[in-house]
């Protein structure tokens, strides 16, 4: 190649990407006008540079600072107008005298605060945690657990049947015997989890519920514990003064009892929120049944224990004030959001 004809071409190069970045609309056009012009591959630049090698010796000079002004140039122009194209887009889509939006954290759910809240009580108190399958067998939800063969709870309009064998829990219990069969007493868990009934989509009831349930087995455990240690519950959940136990009836305790704490709204004069009595139903709790212990192989004449269950999700609906438990399912965030502000007690997020 001449040196003219190289001349030649390094001003047709510099004419034309000059003219095609200059007519460049928006950042994709100029970046399509960089790739030919300035491209490392196949740009029209990199072809002249390699074309230098043709030059004959003498006249490399000449054409080698020829090519480095047509490449300084358009090196220029391109970046140029490549930050006029960013101004542009920045003050069409971006007010930057906005003030800065605070990232949203997440929180967590009102029933999650409920059962942690229960947690922490019942860890002071010497609890532990147990967990276990919501896949169950019949007999570890029913048949350890004293529910006698003919028990409506075992009917089909209650309970979920896998197919085979199985059953989706109906309640959290099967995990006292599973824990009997795992430990030595003295036990004491606290048990959180799912629980499916076959039960329609209600304002206060749901086919899938979280339920906490505990559990104290230990030589000389009697009534009194119970009563002692759930009032102390009440107390530091509710702010309750006083409690009541009401006689009542479940296949895995004996005797069994209602535990109701004092409206906190009304102190016990009678409101809406506890129907006018002036008391709230909170948990279900009794001494462990004998035929449990047996069942899970625990010396019942030796041993003795008790045991509770209740609804986290019931109990978040009433610290919270929410009309409706299908709220707690819906995950919108727009309400999640309002517990987590009321849960941090204002605290600006
Ligand atoms: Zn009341």
């Amino acid at each position: 190649m001449t040196l003219q004809d190289f001349l030649t071409e390094a001003d047709t190069i510099e004419r034309e990407g000059t003219a095609a970045l200059t007519v460049a609309a928006d950042a994709n056009a100029l970046e399509a006008a960089r790739i030919v012009f300035l491209g490392d591959r196949q740009g029209r630049v990199k072809a002249l540079q390699e074309s230098l090698r043709a030059i004959a010796k003498e006249d490399k000079p000449a054409a080698g600072k020829r090519f480095n002004d047509v490449r300084t140039r358009l090196d220029a122009l391109h970046t140029e107008r490549k930050n006029a194209a960013g101004r542009a887009v920045a003050s069409t889509t971006e007010d930057l005298s906005l003030p800065a939006r605070r990232r949203w954290q997440g929180a967590k759910h009102p029933v999650t605060l409920v059962i942690e809240e229960i947690d922490a009580i019942f860890r002071e108190l010497g609890f532990t945690i147990a967990q276990g399958p919501d896949a169950e067998t019949e007999w570890y939800n029913f048949g350890a657990l004293n529910f006698p063969p003919n028990h409506p709870a075992l009917d089909a309009h209650d309970t979920l049947y896998l197919e085979g064998e199985g059953l989706l829990r109906t309640h959290t219990s099967p995990l006292q015997v599973r824990t009997l069969q795992k430990y030595e007493p003295p036990i004491r868990v606290l048990i959180p989890g799912n629980a499916y009934r076959r039960d329609f989509f209600a304002a206060s009831h749901a086919p899938v519920c979280m339920q906490i349930e505990g559990l104290c087995v230990d030589e000389g455990v009697s009534i009194v514990d119970l009563k002692s240690t759930l009032n102390v519950f009440a107390s530091r959940f509710f702010g309750a003064a006083r409690t009541r136990f009401r006689p009542s009836f479940f296949p895995f305790t004996e005797p069994s009892a209602e535990m109701d704490v004092q409206c906190g709204i009304c102190a016990g004069a009678g409101c809406a929120a506890c129907k006018g009595t002036g008391w709230i139903e909170i948990l279900g709790s009794g001494m462990v049944h004998p035929r449990v212990l047996d069942a899970a192989g625990i010396d019942s004449e030796r041993y003795t224990g008790w045991a509770f269950g209740m609804g986290p999700a019931r109990m978040a609906i009433s610290r919270y004030k929410i009309p409706d438990i299908r709220i707690l399912y819906d995950s919108d965030v727009r309400f999640l959001e309002q517990i987590a502000g009321s849960a941090l007690n204002g605290t600006e997020r």
